[in-house]
């Protein structure tokens, strides 16, 4: 009598063929289409008039709101309208006129300096180089590309602050932790020509929408690109 052999179905083992990459140019060029989209014709939210105001700007805001900075630098620059000025000014009235800002006594002797060196060396306008402009007090990498970028359009390298540090890092564009290694990142992966507006979009995204605490992914326009843990709403699995 023949025997029927039952055979077990053969499970048939597919191999992952669509292994998600971040850093696939296709998903870096549809990110910045999208961030471009969103935030068309967007600048520095620093309120200034030339590359001597934007640096001072710059410089005050570092662990301060940009509306914070905005309220303060009106006066400041009324009272003390140029780098000569400020040269001459005392701490003390400098001081007085930004202690609503953190850390206004440092800020204050940085931006008294920074005129100084401005004046006495540079002709008394902001020099247009990354090794000068670092020569500076108060100013470090990414105060010298805002004022680099935003005022004189000339990108060395991509402004790393808070935002774009987070952002970089939900979006996956960098695992790393630290400013510098993160703008050597991007420098890598974001055409040169998108230095700076990646930056300021980037920053808007930060405050408007990617917000560090309670990220509002239902309204992000990016959300179908992103697979971040910190998600706080996904269309899509993971
Ligand atoms: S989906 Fe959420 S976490 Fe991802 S970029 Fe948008 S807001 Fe940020």
């Amino acid at each position: 009598m023949a025997t029927t052999k039952t055979e077990s179905p053969k499970r048939v083992i597919k191999k992952s063929t669509n292994r998600r990459n971040p850093l696939d140019p296709k998903r870096i060029a549809a990110i910045l289409d999208i961030l471009a989209k969103t935030y068309p014709g967007v600048v520095c939210a620093l309120h200034h008039r030339n590359a001597w105001e934007l640096t001072v700007a710059t410089i005050l805001s570092a662990q301060c709101t940009d509306v914070r900075v905005n309220i303060v630098t009106p006066a400041l620059f009324k009272a003390f309208p140029t780098p000569k000025a400020m040269a001459e000014a005392s701490l003390p009235e400098i001081e007085e006129l930004i202690r609503t800002v953190g850390f206004f006594r440092s800020k204050a002797k940085s931006i008294q300096g920074a005129a100084r060196i401005v004046v006495n060396e540079f002709g008394g306008k902001i020099p247009q180089t990354m090794d000068e402009i670092l020569r500076l007090p108060g100013v470090a990498r990414k105060t010298a590309n805002v004022v680099l970028g935003s005022w004189y359009g000339i990108a060395v390298g991509v402004v790393v602050d808070t935002h774009v540090m987070r952002l970089s890092r939900r979006l996956e564009l960098t695992k790393q932790i630290t400013p510098q290694k993160i703008e050597l990142d991007l420098m890598k992966i974001i055409p040169e020509d998108r230095w700076i507006n990646f930056s300021h979009e980037l920053i808007h995204h930060g405050r408007q929408v990617c917000i560090a605490r309670k990220p509002r992914c239902i309204d992000c326009t990016l959300e179908k690109l992103c697979f971040s843990s910190e998600k706080t709403w996904t269309s899509h699995a993971h």
